[in-house]
């Protein structure tokens, strides 16, 4: 059967993708290989994310208006927004059901159950993929084929577009839904720097729940065990003021790796393809946010993919519109400088994260752009002073 576009991963950044083309009139085709996999994810959703998805405000989940961050030596900035929402926080499953399912309302046809493994290719043209289901390998042809099934995407690589993950560039983390009493403010995220290259967090789910987990990025996962870090971590007293019981309830777990070097600039496209979200790495390498990347490339993709499919032109000259897009534009420039600033907060067993802690404590101005670039406040840029102050440090 025939499609206009195939999409690989029914995630954010898939979903949203489909939507679009759907909505548009495109007879698309979303591939999961299953749709009752809970990813592993914190599930905060920023309000940039909310409005796409207007329909999830309506849901009975935490409304966060900030968020309280602590360096290692637990030095505390607080970020509050005084008038519209700043984020909120859901089970992964349940965002991803309501992504997938508004695109199918629109047209979408999903195909669960279905592993993506290779291309399909005729006279060195991709024309469609092929997956393994219950009942065996099955063929999709389309016109345009987008990669959205996350970092560990088979087609990424077979793509030629992108090689395997090093281990400098990916972080990985492990997280939990706990049930039960707990002194969390509901309007907050908490988010923690450690003495090493990551963080924890714990992001209230409303109704004494709530998200807890931690991550370790780059030469530090050789060096760290990872469940060692996270029984560390939800053990430390600082973190037992918030949750002091010692018999919680774990609804789920889960570990999973993120990539943490931004947009892969030079993967995003070819003749007939495109790789969107994790696949492309759309994650702010500071704070592991990814749901916005994935949602706002699948857009912008379908955008793209709309245009060509009107031209009946495929080819990379055309696809090439997709990593100007404004929006992806955006994303490569902020996550660069991000990427780059990471570096230097993590340096140094966290004692530069610290100092900077400890100046923002005292002074609002300069609050205010850290908590912007820890918390992805799209408004906030650095000014000159603050890299002059980091400088000086
Ligand atoms: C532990 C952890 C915590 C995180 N916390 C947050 C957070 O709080 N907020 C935030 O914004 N971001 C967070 N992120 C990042 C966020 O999870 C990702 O950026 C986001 O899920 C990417 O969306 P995606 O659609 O690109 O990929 P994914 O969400 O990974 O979706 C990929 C989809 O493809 C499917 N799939 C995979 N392989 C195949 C295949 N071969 N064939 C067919 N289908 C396939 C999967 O089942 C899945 O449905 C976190 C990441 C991790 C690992």
């Amino acid at each position: 059967m025939m499609h206009d576009v195939i999409i690989s991963g029914a995630g954010p950044s898939g979903s949203q993708c489909a939507e679009v083309l759907a909505k548009a009139g495109y007879r698309v085709a979303l591939i999961e290989r299953d749709a009752n996999w809970r990813k592993p994810c914190g599930g905060s959703v920023s309000s940039r994310v909310l409005k796409l998805y207007p329909q999830i405000k309506k849901l009975n989940i935490p409304k966060i208006r900030g968020g309280v961050l602590y360096s290692a030596d637990y030095h505390r900035v607080e970020y509050r927004r005084k008038d519209n929402l700043f984020s909120t926080v859901i089970d992964r499953l349940e965002l991803d059901n309501i992504m997938r399912d508004t695109a199918i309302d629109v047209g979408a046809e999903l195909f669960d159950k279905n592993l993506a493994f290779d291309f399909i290719s005729k006279n060195q043209e991709k024309i469609g993929i092929k997956t393994k289901s219950p009942s065996g390998v099955k063929e999709y042809h389309g016109k345009i084929i987008i990669v959205a099934d996350g970092m560990s995407s088979k087609l990424a690589i077979k793509s030629g577009l992108r090689s395997k993950w090093k281990t400098e560039e990916i972080a990985t983390a492990k997280c939990a839904i706990m049930e039960g009493a707990n002194n969390l403010d509901e309007e907050f995220i908490y988010v923690y720097f450690k003495p090493y290259m990551g963080y924890g967090w714990i992001f209230p789910l409303g109704s004494n729940r709530f998200n807890i987990g931690c991550g370790i990025a780059g030469e530090d996962l050789l060096r760290y065990n990872l469940n060692d870090i996270y029984t560390e971590f939800i053990g430390d007293p600082k973190i037992k003021e918030f949750i002091p019981g010692s018999n919680y309830k774990i609804i789920w777990a889960g570990s999973y790796p993120l990539p943490t070097v931004g947009v892969l600039e030079n993967s995003l496209y070819d003749n007939n393809l495109m790789l969107i979200g994790d696949t492309a790495g759309f994650i702010s390498p500071i704070n592991g946010e990814g749901i916005s990347g994935s949602v706002y490339s699948g857009k912008a993709a379908a955008e793209v993919a709309i245009e060509a499919l009107e031209n009946e032109d495929y080819s990379k000259n055309t696809l090439k519109k997709y990593k100007k897009h404004p929006d992806i534009k955006h994303f490569i420039r902020s996550f660069k400088m991000r990427h780059s600033l990471s570096k230097f907060f993590v340096e140094n067993r966290g004692v530069n994260l610290n100092k900077i802690f400890e100046l923002a404590e005292k002074d609002s101005n300069y609050r205010e752009q850290v908590t912007g670039l820890f918390l992805s406040k799209e408004d906030i840029i650095p000014s000159k002073d603050f890299f002059t102050r980091i400088k000086e440090i």
